[in-house]
């Protein structure tokens, strides 16, 4: 049934198992996607968005990076914002509401239309191993399918535990079977797993909900999109809606507290910090008496609905006659209620740089099985595990990328370095090079590093080459031209910005805080350059960036510049921590339990301070 030994194979077909295969296939590798339900490539079990605030940095990164996530996004969006554009460019973040359903299709049909990938549709049950290497998977009806590698992105579904009230039922989603097998055996070959849990609110139907009492939440006037080639922007789009909790919610939804499993000790694992419950928003902001409630189409047909903002596992009859009391549910229906998931995942400090494991050889890691929340965090991590497990076979370098390259560097490396005890999700506030690491630039950071390991498309290398060299020429032309004061003087007046009296370089005038694109288009030259070179929106937002930014971009590259230098201390593979005896004791166990591979890595272990660094760099000779 299958080819004698595949190159990868992929487990699950969630949005990191999906980036896998994609990667590793359109790599060369011949790759076999197993999963159990092949209806449900890429699913997006919770909420039907992609992007958000540090998030949507991140699809833009996987979509410069060659990865499939942002131009499916843009395929199926259905809204688009850009949030945060009020503060600077680094906070600015894209966001889509996707069609759910399209969503999945068009993943799907993307893995079809991707030489080298074949499909397998069942559960995997265990790994094959010889000594310390992974040699392929075996499945639940006892098929052994050999490979030269193996990324595991079983999500949710590892010995996942439905609750709802006082129910309990084996699932790693709604209506889907449990995944077992896999964590036992690992166990018993020394891997540590934990117990995670998240939650879902219900699935409404929208006909049976009052629109006119709620308040709109249009997308953007003027869309973007996700993709660097050339997806097109909604024409069109369909509006979420807004309204609110109340007293009275609270009151109804506190009725059925005791037979809470996040209250009476059943559910005992870590959710995500910054998605809770509507429970326990109630419990803990008990002063507060409304929380917002948006209501978010699930697609452009569908009258399927995502009540995002109550999340909940409390009994079904509570969640029901709660949401009937806030306003414009008056008559709601249910789809489905919400519901909570506990499941196994692994301390990520287990793995490598790579996603590799450090206990067994070609065997990789990603997703939520990391600890992670969210599929734009899971969807970048499979990309890397199989670009990696792909180089690795090929015995070519592997592909790492720097905390000061991509907010996917940030990721990794907070993984596998800190570990995380609850669910990690990406905030604009863990990078810091966070001016470094915009939406606007992730095709001139990454898509040449891509392009070098024979990833990103020849056609994106030279539409990333293209908008570099016509942003350049166009800061060189702000640099080289001058304005005259009467010209420039009526908009700096309009701006109650102090007047020129003698002329200058335009760069000068265009670096002053409020003086944007749109005001230096209304000078001739300027508007003239535009037209003559037929520049576009991207070239003129990073030409904007980066005449505006150019201090603060520079002061953080040098920061980033100083760091490299501890990121070029390699430690060795096998360093004997033992010899060292002025090492703290805590430091030394850690830096014996994740073997940092450079300086830089060991100063950002959570126990090694700056005294054990001084140490080891005496050691080194430095
Ligand atoms: C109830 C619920 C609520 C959530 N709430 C949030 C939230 O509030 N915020 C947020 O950011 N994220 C939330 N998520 C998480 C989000 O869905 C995940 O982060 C994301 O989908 C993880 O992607 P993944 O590829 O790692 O795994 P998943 O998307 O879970 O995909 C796993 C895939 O692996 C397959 N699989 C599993 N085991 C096997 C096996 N043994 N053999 C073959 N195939 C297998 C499954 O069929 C599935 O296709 C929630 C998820 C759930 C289920």
């Amino acid at each position: 049934m299958f080819d004698k030994e595949y190159d990868v194979i992929v487990v699950g077909g969630g949005h990191a198992g999906a980036e896998a295969a994609a990667a590793a296939a359109n790599l060369g590798s011949k790759t076999l996607l197993v999963t159990m339900s092949l209806q449900n490539i890429a699913q997006m079990s919770c909420n039907p968005a992609m992007g958000g605030i540090a998030k949507g940095q991140i699809v833009r990164e996987i979509d410069a990076l060659g990865g499939y996530s942002g131009i499916i996004t843009d395929k199926t969006a259905i809204q688009f914002k850009m949030l945060n554009k009020s503060k600077g460019p680094a906070m600015w973040s894209p966001r889509a509401q996707s069609d759910r359903m399209r969503f999945a299709e068009e993943w799907r049909l993307a893995l079809e239309n991707t030489p080298n990938v074949d499909f397998y549709q069942e559960m995997v049950s265990g790994l094959l191993i010889k000594g310390n290497k992974v040699v392929g998977v075996k499945t639940t009806m006892g098929l052994e399918i050999k490979s030269k590698s193996v990324v595991l992105t079983n999500g949710t579904f590892l010995n996942g535990l439905i609750h709802i009230g006082d129910k309990q039922m084996g699932g790693g989603r709604s209506g889907e079977k449990a995944s077992t097998g896999i964590t036992e055996q690992l166990v018993s070959l020394g891997f540590i797993s934990g117990r995670m849990k998240t939650g879902t609110p219900p699935r409404v139907d929208g006909r049976t909900l009052d629109y006119s009492v709620m308040i709109p939440q249009p997308g953007d006037p003027n869309p973007e999109t996700f993709s660097y080639l050339d997806t097109k922007p909604l024409t069109h789009q369909r509006a979420c809606h807004m309204s609110h909790t109340s007293a009275l919610v609270h009151d109804l939804l506190r009725e059925g507290f005791d037979r809470s499993p996040m209250f009476n000790g059943r559910i005992k694992s870590i959710g995500p910090r910054y998605c809770p419950s509507i429970e326990d928003k109630i419990n803990r902001f008990a002063d507060k008496d409304s929380h917002q409630i948006f209501v978010e189409p699930e697609g452009w047909n569908t009258v399927e609905v995502y009540v995002n903002g109550f999340s909940t596992s409390l009994p079904e009859d509570v969640q029901f006659k709660a949401l009937r009391s806030v306003k414009g549910f008056e008559k709601v229906k249910f789809f489905r209620p919400g519901y909570a998931i506990e499941y196994d995942y692994f301390p990520p400090t287990q793995l490598k740089h790579t996603l590799e494991t450090k206990l067994v050889d070609n065997l990789y890691f990603a997703g939520q099985i990391n600890g992670t929340t969210g599929y734009e965090e899971a969807a970048s991590q499979g990309l890397m595990a199989g670009i990696n497990a792909h180089l690795k076979i090929n015995e070519k370098d592997p592909f790492i990328l720097q905390r000061d390259e991509a907010y996917i560097g940030v990721l990794v490396d907070d993984l596998i370095t800190k570990g995380t005890e609850e669910p990690y999700r990406m905030f604009t506030s863990r990078a810091e090079y966070r001016t470094l690491l915009r939406q606007d630039n992730a095709d001139l950071r990454l898509t040449p590093m891509s392009y070098n390991i024979g990833l990103a498309t020849k056609e994106r290398m030279e539409r990333m080459e293209q908008k570099e060299k016509e942003s350049n020429s166009f800061i060189q032309f702000f640099k080289d031209t001058s304005y005259s004061p009467e010209d420039v003087n009526p908009i700096l007046e309009d701006l109650n910005s102090s007047l020129v009296k003698q002329p200058d370089k335009m760069f000068k005038v265009f670096s002053r805080p409020k003086v944007t694109m749109e005001h230096m288009r209304q000078l001739e030259p300027v508007s003239k350059y535009i037209e003559e070179h037929q520049l576009d929106r991207e070239v003129l937002e990073q030409t904007e960036i980066q005449v505006k930014y150019a201090g603060y971009i520079a002061k953080e590259k040098n920061n980033a510049d100083k760091l490299q230098r501890l990121e070029n201390i390699k430690i060795p593979e096998n360093f004997n921590y033992d010899n060292i005896k002025s090492l703290s004791y805590e430091a030394r166990e850690k830096l014996k339990s994740i073997k940092p591979i450079s300086i830089s890595q060991a100063s950002r272990i959570s126990g090694v301070s700056p005294s054990d660094i001084s140490v080891l760099l005496v050691y080194m000779g430095r």
